[in-house]
């Protein structure tokens, strides 16, 4: 099932009221407008089929290039003249102000985009009205209302632009709660409840969304040395407790254009971009160091923890499974050097083994004060 995001159900809100307002618009216009011409009102019959051009015009450019937004907001202005018009012509012996009311609702759907606009443009309507209705200026061309249904005009245009916005800003509202929801649904699809560092189904978006100049890149897969033994000595809290700090070091040992993955449990992944396997293998191994050093604030004494790692190169996104069973292999191989190493997936397999690194192999859960000499790659 395709899944729509709400801009797209939006942007088809607009196409619909675009399609149903300048289509219906448009044939009740011309009708009117004919029916205007054939019984002698000139002036009704032009502005009503120019009106009816118009719209046609505006939908046909909608469909041609597909911009239904401006086009919304063009209708909602010429159902602004059109009304204004409607209602100081008079139409036929003054029912234009009938009509009137049906387009000035369009005028509030088509042109809403909040609240502050809408209410503004539709005072300035009503200040047009009015002028228009009890100016002295232009009387000799506005319909004879009695002052009586001048205001009750302007109360009853008042009363249904105010509840045509308030019912298209509770729409509005409802839409935004729905993007908003969106947006951190899409969020939480692609990153770790507990890490917030990318997920699997992250970790593919992006490097879908790598530039070609941040290849070849280096993968490589992290996995924590003896984890179980955090959780059975200090807890499953205490635990979670280590991969979040374990999640920052890395996330603030790399650069901003690298990806932190957490690929599952106590595995991570990393995407060093636009470098190469040997300039990888140090800058994790740098983090290797790093972290043997770190005692992370869990049990009495502080906890120390290490991590051993497989590299493998990554020539491009599209080669993202291939490096990773390279990686895991040789996670493989370095957890079997007996951990707190790294290997590197290379044709000639070149290996990084630590001679006396912190903590020694089969001991991952060291305490600090027993695990205080720093640990000593060298590259083979
Ligand atoms: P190794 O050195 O071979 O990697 O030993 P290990 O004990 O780390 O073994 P392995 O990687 O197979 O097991 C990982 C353990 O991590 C298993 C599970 O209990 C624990 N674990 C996985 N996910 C979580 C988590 O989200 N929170 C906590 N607290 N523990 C987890
Ligand atoms: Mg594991
Ligand atoms: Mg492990």
């Amino acid at each position: 099932m395709t899944v729509r995001a709400p801009e797209e159900i939006e942007a088809e809100h607009r196409v619909l009221l675009v399609s149903i307002f300048a289509t219906l618009g448009s044939v009740l216009l011309v009708a009117f407008g004919v029916l205007a011409m054939s019984t002698g009102r000139a002036v009704l019959a032009t502005v009503l089929l120019t009106t009816a051009v118009l719209c046609l015009s505006l939908m046909l450019y909608s469909r041609l290039t597909g911009d239904f937004r401006n086009v919304s907001f063009l209708l909602s202005a010429l159902a602004f003249l059109l009304a204004s018009f409607l209602i100081m012509h008079g139409g036929v012996e003054g029912t234009g102000a009938y009509f009137a009311f049906a387009i000035v609702i369009i005028m509030v759907m088509a042109g809403f985009t909040n609240i502050r606009v809408t209410m503004s443009i539709c005072g300035l309507f009503l200040v047009a009205v009015a002028m228009g209705l009890f100016g002295s200026v232009s009387q000799h061309w506005v319909y004879p209302y009695s002052f009586v249904e001048k205001v009750l005009i302007l109360v009853a245009l008042a009363a249904l632009m105010l509840l045509a916005i308030v019912s298209e800003w509770i729409r509005l509202r409802s839409y935004s709660a729905t993007v908003d929801i969106h947006e951190q649904v899409c969020v939480d699809a692609r990153h770790d409840a507990l890490t917030k560092l990318l997920n699997r189904r992250g970790l593919e978006g992006a490097l879908a969304a790598l530039p070609p100049p941040r290849f070849p890149a280096s993968l490589a897969i992290l996995d924590l040395d003896h984890f179980k033994a955090v959780n059975d000595t200090h807890g499953h809290d205490a635990g979670d407790r280590a991969i979040s700090a374990f999640a920052r070091h890395l996330r603030s040992s790399v650069r901003a254009q690298d990806i932190v993955c957490r690929w599952g449990g106590e595995e991570f992944v990393l995407v060093i971009t636009d470098a190469q396997c040997a300039e990888a293998l140090a800058i994790v191994d740098d983090i290797r160091m790093d972290f043997a050093r770190t005692t992370l604030p869990i049990g009495d004494n502080g906890l120390r923890l290490t991590f051993s790692a497989g590299l493998a190169s990554l020539e491009s996104a599209g080669a993202f499974e291939r490096a990773l069973a390279d990686a895991d292999q040789s996670l493989y191989r370095a957890k079997n050097d007996g951990r707190n190493h790294l290997q590197v997936a290379e044709a000639d397999e070149m290996p990084l083994h630590s001679d006396d690194d912190t903590p020694p192999s089969g001991s991952a859960v060291v305490p600090s004060n027993l695990a205080a000499k720093p640990p000593n790659i060298i590259p083979v």
